[in-house]
């Protein structure tokens, strides 16, 4: 089976464009590897008495283009492999996006489903205590990400403003409203999913949403959103998983019928969605080959492998998550004639209205939810065509279209700013 380190795979990706760029190889070097790494001891003693010591990461890849900007894992298999992939990908999506922040992530290796809320609460404070010098609203902004959401961004603003002695709502985006957060905050990443999956379903399907069929992995904060958004639209769900396994409905349509409201309702009262009533459960290698025009990974990496790929059905993949799919499976699909629409420009939807927060936040201002959705709509579109001309232009696929514009649009700031 094919190893692949999630940075080994963002490195596999720069590689493939440099031959299509007229970069210095001073920049191409610099580019290969984030600008600092921090790595942060943290020692807890936890609410049953016992001590242990959790690692945490912050890593700042570039900010040629502006403060570093990320979000912050929390999850048990987080190392520092996978944190330096995702704060790459997150210069490159900023790039794409085309707004004015470089690119970081943050992690801590735990297991935030199996500890308490009090245990939770210590840990993120003693994280910000650890890199309270190497954040802020100039310098680096942390975001929500895997097992982290608006109540941790809470405690990251609350505990960073005491160090500051004054608040600071523009040091941390994905706040809840009532702390300086965003209206379209939480649906934001899905929202952009769905944006794109249209496009797409218009472009290389020649069809309207309403026609075609979806299978989405994860359904978490991106996953729920985007199967929410895209039932609105008028798409048909054959297939959802989480965790806990997938759920295929029982329906004679192949469809799941109920609205999403009450999915999404079972799925918490019964613990997973492979155990509603309404579904067969299936397992999640069975949902990613499932019978559908669409497949949305929305969970983790690595998941469409050299080992899967050939049993993938889809017309067109649509990358959710970060890095679901491997370099091998990726030059596979296109061999295979399926359409991919890459991670970088999927999902920068959450980064976008980030963004939003924190311009609002330094303006002491609250934009209304229909200006946050229009502005989401206009610059996810505005994205998506830009990638496909590029792409259509240099008659490469879309990942090497997303990355190469963004490699060098990073590049030209680089220069013009005359890093060496
Ligand atoms: P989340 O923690 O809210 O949800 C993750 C979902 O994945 C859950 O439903 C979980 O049950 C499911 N899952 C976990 N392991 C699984 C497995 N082995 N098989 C199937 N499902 C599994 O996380 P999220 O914020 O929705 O993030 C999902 C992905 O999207 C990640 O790759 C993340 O980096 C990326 N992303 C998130 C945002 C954001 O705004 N939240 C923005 C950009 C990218």
């Amino acid at each position: 089976m094919e190893q692949i380190s999630p940075f080994d795979n963002a490195l596999a990706q720069l590689a493939s464009v440099s031959d299509m760029l007229d970069i210095e190889p001073e920049y191409y070097e610099m580019l290969k590897s984030p600008r600092r790494e921090v790595t942060v001891s943290l020692p807890i003693k936890l609410s049953d008495g016992t001590i242990t010591t959790y690692r945490g990461y912050r890593i700042q890849h570039n900010n040629a283009r502006g403060p570093y900007k990320g979000g912050i894992r929390y999850h048990p298999s987080v190392s520092i492999d996978e944190v330096k992939a995702l704060a790459m990908w997150m210069t490159w999506k900023a790039a794409i996006i085309d707004i004015p922040f470089g690119g970081a992530k943050g992690g801590i290796t735990a297991d935030p489903t199996r500890m308490k809320l009090d245990d939770l609460e210590r840990l993120t404070r003693k994280f910000v205590d650890g890199i309270e010098r190497d954040i802020g609203p100039e310098v680096d902004i942390p975001a929500p990400d895997m097992g982290t959401n608006p109540q941790t961004m809470g405690w990251i603003m609350n505990e960073y403003s005491k160090l500051r002695g004054h608040n600071v709502p523009a040091a941390v985006t994905g706040k809840p409203l009532e702390l300086g957060g965003s209206e379209g905050r939480i649906s934001a990443t899905g929202r952009g999913v769905a944006i794109c999956t249209r496009e797409a379903v218009k472009k290389y399907l020649r069809k309207d949403l309403k026609e075609v069929t979806v299978a989405v992995q994860g359904f978490g904060n991106v996953g729920s959103y985007t199967v929410k958004t895209l039932m609105e639209l008028g798409a048909k769900m054959v297939a959802i998983s989480d965790v806990g396994g997938g759920a295929r409905p029982k329906s004679n349509s192949g469809h799941f019928e109920e609205p999403f409201e009450v999915l999404y309702s079972n799925s918490m009262k019964y613990g997973s969605i492979s155990k509603l009533p309404s579904a067969e459960p299936i397992s999640n290698e069975e949902l990613l080959e499932s019978e559908a025009d669409i497949l949305i990974p929305a969970a983790l990496e690595n998941q469409i492998t050299d080992e899967n790929v050939r049993d993938i059905r889809a017309k067109v993949v649509v990358e959710a998550a970060n890095g679901p799919t491997t370099p091998v499976a990726d030059k596979m699909l296109e061999k295979q004639g399926v359409r991919l629409i890459p991670d970088v420009l999927v999902n920068s939807g959450g980064v976008l209205v980030s963004y939003f927060e924190w311009v609002q936040n330094l303006n002491r201002d609250h934009w209304r939810e229909e200006e946050i959705s229009n502005r989401l709509e206009t610059k996810m579109n505005q994205a998506f065509h830009q990638v496909l001309d590029y792409a259509e232009k240099e008659n490469v696929d879309l990942r090497r279209a997303a990355l190469a514009l963004a490699v060098d649009k990073v590049a030209k700031a680089m220069r013009l700013a005359g890093w060496h």
